[in-house]
């Protein structure tokens, strides 16, 4: 059993308590809850920016180098506890352990290693005689205090997006996790902590988005806000952002289409689609929740879909033989299972699942893998985000009808297109409006890439050395090197002096 921190914010160095109304988190596997934090108010808040802008200066003064090591001891501390991590993430969230320990964990600690090295390596047009009379420098300079919100699907993994490419550039950073999963990020501010990260570099602070989250991204003192959440929300940030004239960074809601042409293989399209719907209980921006099958593989695709997805074993997330575990919360489960049930009522088909399973995991916030036929291309289950454990096929004829009803919803975040034909597949990659197309595979993510929206999924790329276009910001020197008073263009201004 991890011990979980002895606080709920981290300011300026100082691990704290916030004055405003007691929170609960909650273990959706069971309804128990299993930390209780007081939410940080305006006073927390305003504390926290304060901090992380005296932390500045100093900071942004550090050397790529400086900064890098301090990032490659974070990746050691938190090489240190990542099991305890992995079993806080999946307390926190019901995501089964095997999740945390393959993938939000080591992906989270990849990312931590990746701008270790990224910090040295900011880039800009080579300085040079662009005018034969002055010498262009370009400057990529920080920007100052970040202010950061995140959500509660892969809260550590978030944290580390956040808050990584904006210190590894020479930023310092104010956080709000998502209200119901507040622990790992504490457990990595005080990682950062201890990686000799100064005070106030890293700040964290918790409580409900309508009143910490807007305390913070409402401040003129934030230089830029940097957001990944709901569509929605968003948007509610971007009017605030807009109003200071903050700069902004979105990563925003997804709808994922998994596009199978008549040629793919069809078996690695089925565990493709069961994996990529499934994975993290389909709470995944990228996961995969519309299928457009071509009609001569419907049928196949179908019925392996709903046979693979059967053998799917809910269960305990602590257990290691459980595949899915609960939804993050009972109103996210009943969010979804409303959904379904509207998608029905509608005249969609439940191939498998559409419903919450009965018996012991009655306790929790479960619901089935479940494969939707049926719906129509205009209806709510395949234009908006679910965010559950849901897929819905839909057959199609043409190639061009495909990518037609693929890129027809608001979202724009990621795609996928399943063929063995080399132009079917870079004409898909073309065609797909979407900020990552996978061809032949589905949510695999590297570092070294970028990932963002397009659309409503938002703008701005997190990970990679992209994300240092967001956290950065191009400054060009001019200098003159003719030691000339004259120049010849002042005659364009006064040509007779
Ligand atoms: P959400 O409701 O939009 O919340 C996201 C964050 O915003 C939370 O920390 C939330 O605080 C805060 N918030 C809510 N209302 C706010 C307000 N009025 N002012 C300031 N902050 C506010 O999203 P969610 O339900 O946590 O997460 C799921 C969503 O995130 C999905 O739409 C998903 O697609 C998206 N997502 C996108 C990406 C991406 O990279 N594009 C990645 C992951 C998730 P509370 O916790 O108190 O609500
Ligand atoms: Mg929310």
């Amino acid at each position: 059993m991890p011990t979980y921190p002895p606080s709920s914010s981290y300011i300026a160095g100082e691990l704290g308590v916030g004055g405003g109304s007691e929170l609960p988190v909650v273990d959706p596997s069971t309804g128990a809850v299993i930390w209780t934090y007081r939410a940080d108010g305006s006073a927390s808040v305003a504390a926290a920016i304060e901090a992380a802008a005296d932390a500045y200066p100093d900071w942004s003064a550090t050397t790529p180098a400086e900064r890098s090591k301090a990032l490659q001891t974070l990746e050691t501390e938190l090489e240190w506890i990542a099991e305890e991590l992995a079993q806080t993430e999946t307390a926190q969230t019901g995501k089964p352990i095997r999740l945390s320990r393959e993938f939000d964990v080591p992906g989270s600690i990849d990312n931590v290693a990746f701008f270790a090295g990224a910090a040295r390596h900011l880039e800009g047009k080579a300085s040079g005689e662009y005018s034969a009379d002055h010498t262009s420098t370009i400057r990529r300079e920080s920007l100052g205090v970040i202010g950061s919100i995140a959500p509660w699907n892969y809260p550590l993994q978030m944290a580390v997006w956040k808050v990584l490419p904006a210190i590894a550039a020479g930023n310092t950073i104010v956080l709000k996790p998502a209200e119901n999963t507040p622990l790992t990020t504490l457990m990595f501010a005080e990682a950062c902590e201890r990686a000799g990260i100064p005070a106030g570099v890293v700040n964290i602070v918790n409580g409900p988005g309508p009143e910490t989250g807007q305390a913070l991204i409402s401040s003129p003192r934030i230089a830029m806000t940097s957001f990944t959440g709901s569509t929605a929300v968003g948007r509610q940030i971007a009017s605030v952002a807009a109003g200071n004239g903050t700069r902004l960074h979105l990563e925003l809601g997804g709808k994922a289409p998994f596009v199978v042409f008549d040629d793919a293989d069809l078996d690695a399209a089925v565990r493709g689609a069961v994996a990529a719907s499934l994975i993290n209980t389909g709470q995944d921006c990228t996961a995969a929740t519309r299928a457009y099958v071509h009609h001569s593989r419907f049928d196949e695709f179908v019925a392996g879909v709903a046979e693979l997805m059967k053998k799917v074993r809910l269960g305990a997330p602590t257990d290691p033989e459980t595949d899915q575990g609960p939804l993050v919360s009972f109103k996210q489960r009943d969010r979804v299972a409303a959904m379904v049930d509207r998608a029905i009522r509608d005249g969609a088909t439940a191939v498998t699942g559409g419903r919450a399973p009965e018996g012991e995991l009655a306790a929790g916030a479960y619901y089935e893998p479940t494969l939707l036929v049926g719906a129509d291309q205009r209806s709510e289950i395949v234009q908006d985000e679910t965010f559950g454990p849901v897929l819905v096929a839909l057959p199609f004829d043409s190639d061009d009808e495909a990518i037609r009803l693929a890129n027809d919803v608001p979202f724009g975040l990621a795609a996928s297109a399943w063929t063995r034909d080399v132009f079917r597949a870079q004409t898909a990659a073309r065609s797909l409006a979407a900020g990552t197309v996978w061809i032949n595979d589905h949510i695999p993510i590297i570092s070294e890439m970028p990932h963002g929206g397009m659309k409503s999924s938002g703008y701005g790329k997190d990970m990679s050395t992209y994300s240092f276009e967001e956290y950065t910001q191009v400054k060009h020197v001019m200098s003159d090197i003719t030691a000339v008073a004259a120049k010849p263009w002042h005659q364009t201004i006064f040509a007779n002096a």
